[in-house]
This record gives C-alpha cells, structure tokens and sequence, in this order.
C-alpha cells in the first residue's frame, strides 16, 4: 500500500530524473533538463556575492525586498506598459514554481476547473491537484511532421472546455515545452473566454525574454479588460541565468494578489535574501541586454535545429524557449532511453508533459534543450550525425 496521499497518486519521480541518472551514467551530453551551463551576467553575480554576509542574509519582508518589488514594476512598465503598486500588485516568490503554487492554493476550491493547454509544464496538474482542483485540457497540436509550422489549437476545443465550475484559465507564454509564442490573435481569443465567463486568467512567461526572430512576446494581460482579471508570473532564472537562485514574482490587481500571499505566506515564507537585490539589478539592465540574450539563444537555437535535421529527425523549429521538439519514428520513451547508449545524448520524452491518460499525443515526440553552450550543442550534434 503506497503512503503517498492520493491527491499526489500519479506524481511520481518524474522521467527528467531518471534521464539526467542516465547521462550522468552514460557520460552522455545531456539536453533532457532545461538548465543554462553558462554564468549569468556579472552586473547580477556581483550584486548577490557583495550581498552575503551582509543583513541581506536575514528574512526579506514578507512580500518581497521593496528594491525587487519596485524593478518588477518599472520592468512590467518598460516592456509591457503596464504599471503596478510594488506595495500591493507585486509579490516576490521562490521562483516562478511558488508564484504558481500560491495562486493555484490560494485561488482554487476542491473541484474548481483549470482549462490549461496541453502539452503543460510538469508541476501544473500536481498543484492543480493539490489544490483539490481539476485540470481540463486544451489540446495544441503540432504541425505535420518535418513541415514548417507552428503548435496551433483549435477555438472551439478551448470554448468547449468552460463550464460552470471553470474557475481559472492557466496559460504559458511562451511555451515550453513546444517553443510556441501564442500570437495576439490567440490571446484574444484567450481573453474572449475568459471574461466572456468572468474567469480569472494565470500566465506563466518566464521565457518572456527568450523570443526569436519574427515572433513577439505579449502578455494577456496587456489585452483589453484583461489587466484586472490576470496574474502574470514570471522569474529571474531563465533570462538570467541563475535557475538555481528561484527568484520570481507575481503581478496583477491587488485582490488576486493578496490571494496568492496568503499562500505563500505559509508555504516558504520569504526566500533568497540576498539574491533579491542581484535579480532587482538584472531586471535595470538595458535593453540591449535583453537582446542579446535572445540572440545568443536564437544563435544556439540554429545550431540543434540544423543538428538535429541533419541527424534525419523531423523538428519543429521552435519560436522561443530553451526547447526544440522533434517526431521519432515509434515510442519517445524508449527512443530517449536508448539514445545516451547508442549515441550519447540524452533527451526527455514530450509524454512526460501530457497527462497519463494523453500520454498517447505526445508519444513520438522528444524534447531537446539548445541553452548550452555552442561546442556542447556542436558536441551533441557531431555525435547524432555520426550515429
Ligand atoms: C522553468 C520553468 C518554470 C520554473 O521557474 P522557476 O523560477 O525556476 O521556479 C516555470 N514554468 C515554466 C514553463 C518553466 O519552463
């Protein structure tokens, strides 16, 4: 008989685990797991290494340093044009993951709905239903393998998906793990739905810097009545490197976020004392640094894409994110477990990120990670085409 509680049946060690074991085991290059091998920006280490040892060692407040909170606003007003209190619509979190948590536990009720598009990043269905809540999904289907096109989905599919116990539309964009930016037009349809319904809308953008040419980042709230009814969250460590520091944030109309504090509150607390003021200094970094992140990325992008292609899979070329998906011929999950052996890659499976009853859609597709260092990919892609 399992311990586990049952609103955690089904959340097992997740396959990125079991992966990442099998490159170190293998001596593999591992693009499964989405994490940067480079240093961020010294402007930002700086900061945090002058930090410690210092009363930044001690609990921040509650909500977050006011340092933090006030570059969270002006960087919501700079690249979005939208202005919030840092006293009361800003809240700081361990990461991007606690911001989610905490709204999903603060906003949702047992038996409340969550319409959230499918694929979905790991931890949303488990706080989904550690919340008590249910998850209904909204499929996103690939374009035909090996053609040029974007993950779409279908308006009706997602109207069809609203019913009474709808509580809240859970979005990410850009998206991992397909590497899709919805476009305004697929926002508005979004917003559509969500106050034609009078729903609260949760967006997850943590990858609102890392957008490749020809597509744009736009955040729902930006859209017409839509800025009071959204919780945009968002996160230091993949714009700047410093995955492991967990600093993100949550902002949105005071009302919301209290909900979400009120979580929080009881789940750390406060975090990362002294990393607080190095993500404030990040977020003041000109606009040109932005840019170049994205280009460096788009840059490493190219690379595993021609890689890949040239190893004879069929990708999808991704318009932002750390992640570019591809079609196998068979199973993703045998084709992942049996790639570090034969050509010493490693790779997750995309049925990872579809629910175990949907397991089925994402079977033939695999995700790699391009957020490596241009030899690593150079590395990886030498031994897939050698393969
Ligand atoms: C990496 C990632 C997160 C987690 O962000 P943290 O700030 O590390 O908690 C959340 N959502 C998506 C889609 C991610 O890829």
């Amino acid at each position: 008989m399992s311990l586990l509680a049952q609103r955690l049946q089904g959340f097992g060690t997740t396959v990125f685990a079991e992966m990442s074991a099998l490159a170190v085991a293998t001596g593999s290059v591992n693009l499964g797991q989405g994490f940067p091998d480079t240093p961020g920006p010294a402007e930002v280490l700086d900061v945090a290494r002058a930090a410690i040892g210092t009363e930044l060692d001690q609990y921040p407040p509650g909500p977050g340093l006011p340092v933090l909170r006030e570059a969270v606003a002006a960087h919501v007003q700079r690249f979005r044009g939208l202005a919030h209190d840092p006293a009361t619509e800003v809240l700081v979190t361990a990461g991007a993951t606690e911001a989610l948590a905490g709204a999903l536990l603060g906003l949702l009720d047992p038996g409340d709905e969550v319409v959230v598009f499918e694929p979905l990043y790991d931890s949303y269905a488990a706080c989904i239903s550690m919340a008590g809540g249910v998850v209904v999904p909204v499929p996103l289907r690939p374009p035909p393998p090996g053609e040029p096109g974007r993950w779409t989905f279908d308006p009706a599919e997602l109207r069809a998906a609203v019913g009474p116990r709808t509580k809240l539309v859970l979005l990410n964009t850009p998206h991992n793990p397909t590497g899709k930016v919805f476009d305004r037009a697929e926002l508005e349809l979004v917003a559509e739905v969500v106050r034609e319904h009078d729903l609260v809308a949760l967006t997850d953008e943590v990858y609102e810097h890392l957008v490749f040419t020809g597509a744009e980042h736009v955040s729902l709230a930006e859209l017409p009545g839509m800025r009071e009814r959204t919780l945009v969250v968002s996160s230091g460590g993949k714009t700047f490197s410093t995955t492991g520091w967990k600093v993100g944030w949550v902002c949105g109309p005071a009302e919301l976020v209290t909900c979400v504090r009120t979580a929080k509150q009881f789940l750390t607390y406060v975090n990362a004392g002294p990393f607080q003021p190095a993500i404030a200094a990040g977020l003041g970094l000109p606009d040109a640094f932005f840019a170049r992140v994205a280009a460096d990325l788009e840059h490493q992008r190219d690379l595993l894409v021609a890689g890949l292609a040239e190893a004879g899979l069929l990708v999808t070329i991704p318009e932002a994110t750390y992640f570019a998906t591809v079609r196998v011929d068979g199973d993703g999950l045998a084709f992942c477990r049996e790639l570090p052996h034969r050509v010493g890659v490693v790779a997750v499976p995309m049925s990872a990120f579809y629910l175990p009853q949907h397991a089925e859609l994402g079977r033939d597709l695999v995700r790699f990670a391009f957020c490596k260092r241009p030899e690593v990919l150079a590395e990886a892609v030498r031994r897939l085409t050698a393969a």
